[in-house]
């Protein structure tokens, strides 16, 4: 871990959560979470050649730069959940680390480190539980308070192979036959997204097989027999790697309860305009698949059908007309919608025969417009 120049001579700064989990793990960590025990604005602004970036007063939390490097540090805080599902309340600032560590979701986040000494602090058993690949949660109501913790559980699962322990699980799924959607989806989605954006089948599994997409939708879904990491992983280079996620997703049908943004909602829209066209012919195909996401196509392939999906992204998409209006002009056709209609003409003769020459176009028009 990187050791910025703080001075703490009170050993009252932690490095906290993720950022002690990811060390322990051997893993890079994208962020330095700190608390402080007290008041972390008040300490930030006692600190020497550091800038202050960002002072967030109710949380008592503060972005400050260091050595380079952007720093958060958090007032130690106690929480209350008064909307389970919704961001809980600060009741107190500069609580003791014990009560800040045991309002956090699982044992293995909850781990402090003493910034001076490196001393590891567990309050919860989190060294234990890495050890042993466990997820566990910090107390029976925590689905309750936050469900959004239910996909947590999913996106570490994942990410590092672990599982939840069986007491958590019970909770779990107790929670998902009784769902409060009175909820926060806008911290659903961003979940949703930072656990299936790691493109994982085993995150699909799990999240169709224990039933955690209820918490999207109050539908029965089912489980799609395609290998969507494998489909996905093939294609990659084509995908925007912040809508895999969305490819995911689809495949739960209704996603009326998360705030799409436009382009995740052009992706679904254009599947349900294309899903019940019957595509005989390689034109019809392209024609569907004619300026779509390469999403939507993928989306299309595991919903309906493959193999057309896989015939335009591997061989139709690259078809192209040569020809040009300004061609036609040459021919001594006169500018009409009749351009179009012709141009598909030569667009449906290539998708049969992708061989033919700028000549042959030429030829075809020639046929069309009776030259
Ligand atoms: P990542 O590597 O994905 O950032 P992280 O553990 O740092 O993982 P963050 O979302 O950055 O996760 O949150 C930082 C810490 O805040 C967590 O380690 C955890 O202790 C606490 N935390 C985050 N979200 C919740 C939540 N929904 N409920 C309780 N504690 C949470
Ligand atoms: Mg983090």
């Amino acid at each position: 871990m990187e050791i910025i120049n703080l001075n703490d001579t009170e050993n009252k700064l932690f490095y906290i959560g993720g950022v002690v989990r990811d060390e322990i793990l051997g893993q890079k960590s994208f962020d330095i979470d700190l608390t402080y025990v007290g008041n972390a604005i008040e300490f930030a602004k006692t600190l020497e050649g550091i800038e202050i970036l960002k002072i967030n007063e109710p949380f008592g939390t503060v972005r400050i730069k260091a050595n380079g490097r952007e720093v958060d540090i958090a007032s130690t805080r106690k929480e209350i959940y008064e909307r389970p599902g919704h961001l809980p309340t600060v009741t107190e600032i500069g609580c003791s680390l014990k009560d800040d560590v045991l309002r956090r979701d699982f044992t293995i986040n909850a781990l402090a480190k003493n910034y001076n000494t490196g001393e590891i602090i567990d309050y919860t058993g989190g060294l234990e539980d890495i050890k042993s690949k466990t997820l566990k949660v910090l107390h029976d109501n925590s689905f309750v308070e936050d469900p959004t913790r239910i996909i947590r559980a999913l996106k570490f699962a994942v990410r590092f192979n672990f599982s939840l322990d069986e007491h958590s699980k019970k909770l779990r799924d107790d929670y998902l036959k009784n769902i409060n959607y009175d909820m926060s989806f806008k911290r659903v989605k961003k979940e949703l997204t930072e656990t299936f954006n790691l493109n994982s089948q085993r995150a699909y599994d799990e999240f169709i097989e224990a039933g955690i997409y209820k918490l999207v939708t109050e539908k029965e879904v089912k489980k799609q027999n395609i290998n969507i990491e494998n489909l996905i992983n093939k294609y990659k280079s084509l995908i925007n790697p912040s809508n895999i996620w969305l490819i995911y997703l689809a495949t739960i049908g209704d996603l009326s309860k998360l705030e799409l943004t436009k382009e995740e909602k052009k992706i679904l829209d254009d599947f349900e305009s294309i899903k019940n066209i019957e595509l005989n012919t390689d034109f019809d195909t392209y024609k569907a698949f004619e300026n779509k996401h390469p999403e939507t196509i993928l989306i299309y392939g595991i919903l309906k059908d493959l193999i057309p999906a896989i015939n335009y992204i591997e061989n139709l998409k690259n078809i192209k007309i040569e020809i040009t209006g300004e061609d036609l002009q040459k021919l001594g056709v006169k500018p009409s919608p009749k351009y179009k209609e012709c141009f598909d003409k030569i667009l449906e003769a290539k998708c049969y025969n992708s061989n033919l020459t700028k000549q042959d176009e030429i030829m075809i028009a020639k046929e069309y417009f009776d030259i």
